[in-house]
């Protein structure tokens, strides 16, 4: 697998027709290189790319995420996350409401997902699209394609692979690009929004929108399956941090907006982590703690920072000088994310036909995650049988160094076990034979005093490692057969 480094990109949006008339300057400007932006008079930032308010929709979608769909399309995952201060434009720039010249992110992606299948789909492959939409509001995760359990929470787990899975989300098969909008529409008019003293639309919580595409290969002469690739798009639009004092003092307003400030910080810390130069440095990767578990929202973002994805963060701004200080602290996040190393690769899963069978003919696909779900706990299970019946041996039998025996690998037992028999096996040879030798020894002529201490010492040594064993293996006997 090759390294990949999640790029970033920054929109500044235009200033608001409020702030026009309330007179608001200007503090953020692109740069003298079309990648730069310049906050207030001194400060140089560089990023993958940067837009300026005049920029399209289209413009900031062929310069960046195209290429991510067609990623997907060859089998490689892919996130694109919008963050931002609240009012900087992160639902505008992501929405998926209006195809048109409007439209954001989500509605070209869609349109050029099934675009691009269409130019690649031969006889040999057939491609299919599923979609899931969740939204994280105040620290519960919530189905925005099913409106009789919106208010049950789903919860997350890992499967085998260590991959996040969401368990009972409703996964939606569509066939077209209208299939798809309107299964968005419906999900975003189920999201929570409210007004606040910053923006009129606030997205009360973060929202995630993952187009599973599957293409299956088949062999054209005999129509049999060769190979499946299975590969996601992660859309996520994350709520902006929150100003109490802007966006509501009390009430519901206040605690949506606490889980919001905490999801980002915890967010910001895993950032901060996996942007350390002493994990970026080879044959580091593993050594330093990455505190995913600390959030949802980290934990499933996991894939999309540090994992196997092509990942683009595009940070949104407000130009506003009324914001500067906010500003500065997204660009500064924005900045430290441009150091995490992804390892991109395409994904061909052989178990991925075992699940989308599964798929296909029940039409359930709850069904595979609650499989996974079964086996994660099996094995939790197990793990745990093993550490209570290791307690049992160790506390009955008071045989503490089982336990270390017990956690080596079967061969390197088996291997302890031979060694221990054949040294109390010599012990017992040598502590009958040696007072027989010492009693020829001493009945011929050659015998002296020092070699008579000698065996005397000899003799009580062996006896002594003999009956110690002896002992042991009776307690031990005993222990097992309670
Ligand atoms: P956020 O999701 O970051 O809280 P929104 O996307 O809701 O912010 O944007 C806040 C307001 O700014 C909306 O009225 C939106 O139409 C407007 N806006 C944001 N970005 C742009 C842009 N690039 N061009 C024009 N209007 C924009
Ligand atoms: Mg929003």
């Amino acid at each position: 697998m090759s390294e990949a480094y999640v790029r970033v990109a920054v929109r500044i949006r235009p200033l608001l027709p409020r702030e026009l008339l309330q007179q608001h300057r200007v503090c953020v400007r692109v740069g003298p290189g079309s990648a730069q932006l310049q906050l207030g008079s001194n400060r140089l930032f560089s990023f993958d790319h940067v837009f300026g308010p005049a920029a399209s929709q289209d413009e900031v979608y062929v310069s960046c995420v195209q290429q991510l769909v067609e990623s997907v399309v060859d089998g490689y995952n892919a996130t694109v996350f919008c963050y931002g201060q609240t009012g900087s434009g992160k639902t505008y720039t992501l929405g998926g409401r209006n195809p048109d010249e409007d439209g954001g992110i989500i509605a070209r992606v869609v349109q050029d997902l099934f675009l691009l299948v269409e130019n690649k789909s031969d006889n040999a492959m057939t491609f299919t699209v599923r979609a899931s939409y969740l939204e994280l509001y105040k620290d519960e995760l919530r189905d925005l394609l099913e409106l009789p359990t919106i208010h049950k929470e789903l919860h997350i787990r890992e499967d085998e692979r260590r991959n996040t899975v969401v368990v009972g989300a409703k996964e939606v098969a569509v066939a077209s690009a209208e299939e798809l909008f309107s299964v968005i529409e419906m999900g975003n008019a189920l999201r929570h929004t409210a007004s606040t003293g910053i923006n009129q639309h606030s997205s009360r919580s973060h929202a995630i929108l993952t187009l599973q595409a599957t293409l299956s290969y088949h062999n054209k002469k005999s129509s049999s399956l060769t190979s499946v690739r299975s590969s996601k798009l992660c859309l996520v639009d994350l709520a902006g941090s929150q100003c109490a004092t802007k966006t509501g003092k009390n009430g519901i307003r206040l605690k949506e907006s606490c889980h919001i400030n905490t999801d980002l910080l915890a967010l910001g810390n895993v950032i901060r982590c996996l942007s350390d130069p002493r994990r970026n440095r080879p044959n580091s990767c593993g050594g330093l703690y990455i505190p995913f578990r600390d959030s949802k929202l980290t934990r499933l973002l996991r894939e999309s920072l540090g994992g196997t994805a092509h990942t683009l963060m595009v940070a949104c701004v407000s130009p506003s000088h009324s914001f500067t200080v906010k500003t500065l602290r997204v660009l500064q996040f924005a900045a430290k994310a441009r150091h995490i190393r992804n390892c991109p690769g395409p994904i061909a899963l052989q178990t991925e036909i075992k699940s989308e069978s599964i798929a296909r003919h029940t039409n359930d696909v709850g069904l595979v995650e609650q499989e996974y779900e079964l086996r994660t706990l099996r094995e939790q299970l197990k793990k745990r049988k093993k550490e209570v019946e290791l307690k049992k041996i160790a506390v009955k039998g008071n045989i503490v160094r089982e336990s270390s025996l017990l956690d080596v690998s079967e061969p390197d037992k088996v291997k302890v076990q031979e060694e221990r028999s054949e040294y109390r096996l010599l012990a017992r040879e040598a502590a009958v034979s040696v007072p027989k030798r010492f009693a020829e020894i001493s009945g011929s002529s050659l015998w002296c005093s020092s070699i008579t201490r000698r065996g005397t010492r000899f003799t009580t040594y062996y006896s002594d490692i003999w009956e110690q064993h002896r002992q042991r293996d009776t307690r031990g006997l005993t222990s097992c057969l309670r």
